[in-house]
């Protein structure tokens, strides 16, 4: 692993956080126009870094496609930016509530205020877009925020710092690099907010290092996402799409499809157009130029020992070529496995790379069942051509989101809420939701100098008796 460039200390997060705070409570109310030239900064800082972002995003992975970096992590990351400022006048807006029948004729309004300071802990496999992407939503929030970056990817965390700290002051927004140890004690602290992006496993820490400051969590996590095609699936395109979702980022995706669910007369005919799909995408196997690295070799081990565990158990295996990768990538090939034991590792734990487990079914209770007796995935992906066999889907199972015939595309949605349930997350963010998480959307009521308070007051008369038995039937 390469090192990463000066670890935060302790102190150090606790300074910056003190002045966060500080400014925070200095300036509670933070304009329209400052959190426009927030937000400008951070579209220029990442415009400027770009080049030396993408650069340090394909030595991180050891090989990682220009085209994918552009596309994923700035493009997207631009995209949440601009979208956020041209929200902020709408997002901004106290929302008018109606009052209730017996609170009439008072007002209500829902005010969004910042929240204060923002801590924010991602991932490395889009490095820069998980970073970005919840640091628009929290400045457009009017919140100062804290960023870790992963340790896994430490030239981009580099080059990200260098970009935010030449458009910001460290009272604005922060990186911090650091491992572990320092993102565990970054968790420690006592934010308005903490969103974490990562796996089940930390997140877990991470919710109860935020539970002993009473700090709000928002967890972004992962899980074993499904795509299961009903029998009126066009199989050609399942494929296609199927294949596309795992390959990108060679399947280091949180939403990418984990396994897939095929009617049992289909299965045959659907693995040959997968193994078609993935060599129509990549030609050349895992030596083709459009197919990320593993991040890591101890990833990819992971990734070869659970191959090895399905194989010697009598899984069949289609592979693609794997020849001719220069030895400093830690490639691995797009790998289908064809119906694997369900007590194996492939099949218990998310799979986190280009392996792609297919998996037969004999009745749509059989495959709802199988999908509902393990934990509710962050994603699932349903695909057909008849309406009853999708709405049954959609009805019948819990996921965090859903794609109906295609893969991995509601996260771009950027309208819609994007989070998990259970165990693959907690709350939502990207659009509206993003800018509601990370301001409290304060409940106002205001009531006019005419109304009907003082029937509440005691001596309870009989009018008063009267009226409040009339109010019972009305409300
Ligand atoms: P990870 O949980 O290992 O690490 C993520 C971050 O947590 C890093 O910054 C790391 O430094 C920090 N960390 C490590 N130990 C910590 C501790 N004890 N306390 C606090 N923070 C700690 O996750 P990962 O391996 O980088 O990412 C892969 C996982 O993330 C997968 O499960 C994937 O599905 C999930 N993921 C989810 C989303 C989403 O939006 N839901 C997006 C990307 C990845």
């Amino acid at each position: 692993m390469d090192q990463i460039l000066r670890p935060a200390t302790r102190p150090v997060m606790e300074a910056i956080f003190a002045s966060q705070r500080a400014a925070a409570q200095a300036d509670p109310v933070v304009p329209r126009a400052l959190r426009a030239d927030r937000l400008t900064r951070l579209e220029t800082a990442l415009t400027e870094a770009a080049p030396a972002l993408i650069a340090a995003m394909s030595r991180d992975f050891s090989y990682r496609p220009a085209a994918d970096c552009e596309l994923f992590d700035i493009t997207l990351s631009l995209r949440e930016i601009r979208h956020a400022r041209r929200s902020l006048g709408r997002w901004m807006r106290p929302r008018q509530v109606r009052a209730p029948l017996h609170l009439m004729p008072a007002r209500g309004r829902l005010m969004p205020q910042p929240l204060g300071v923002v801590g924010i802990l991602a991932p490395w496999n889009f490095p820069v877009y998980l970073a970005v992407a919840p640091l628009a939503a929290a400045l457009a929030a009017g919140n100062r925020a804290m960023v870790k970056p992963s340790e896994l990817t430490p030239q981009t965390a580099a080059a990200l710092e260098a970009a935010i700290t030449t458009h910001f002051t460290p009272e604005e927004v922060c990186v911090l690099q650091g491992g572990p140890e320092e993102a565990a004690a970054f968790t420690t602290l006592p934010f308005d907010h903490l969103l974490y992006t990562g796996s089940t496993a930390v997140g877990r820490k991470v919710a109860e290092a935020a539970a002993r400051n009473m700090t709000p969590v928002t967890l972004e996590l992962g899980g074993k996402s499904p795509a299961v095609l009903t029998p009126s699936a066009d199989l050609d395109r399942a494929a296609r799409r199927i294949a596309w979702g795992k390959g990108v980022n060679a399947g280091q995706v949180c939403v990418a499809p984990d396994y897939v669910l095929v009617p049992r007369p289909q299965m045959a005919r659907f693995v040959r157009r997968l193994e078609a799909a993935f060599l129509a995408l990549y030609p050349e196997g895992a030596a083709s130029p459009d197919l990320a690295a593993i991040i890591t070799p101890r990833h990819r081990d992971r990734l070869r020992s659970m191959l090895h565990e399905a194989e010697t158990s009598g899984a069949e295996v289609i592979r693609l070529p794997s020849d001719a990768i220069p030895a400093q990538q830690h490639k691995f090939p797009p790998t289908i496995v064809v119906d694997p034991h369900p007590g194996l590792q492939i099949m218990r734990e998310e799979i986190f790379g280009p392996l792609l487990p297919v998996v037969p079914y004999d009745t749509p209770e059989e495959a709802l069942t199988f999908v509902a007796v393990r934990d509710a995935p962050l994603a699932l992906y349903v695909f057909g051509t008849r309406r009853e066999e999708i709405d049954l889907w959609l009805a019948q199972s819990r996921s965090g989101g859903v794609t109906v015939n295609d893969t991995v595309l509601h996260v771009a949605f950027d309208t819609l809420p994007f989070g998990g349930i259970g165990p693959s997350g907690q709350g939502a963010y990207h659009g509206d939701a993003g800018f509601e998480i990370f301001s409290h959307m304060k409940p106002v009521m205001i009531q006019p100098r005419l109304n009907a308070g003082r029937l509440m007051e005691p001596p309870v008369t009989p009018r008063k008796r009267q009226l409040l038995g009339l109010l019972r039937r009305m409300i």
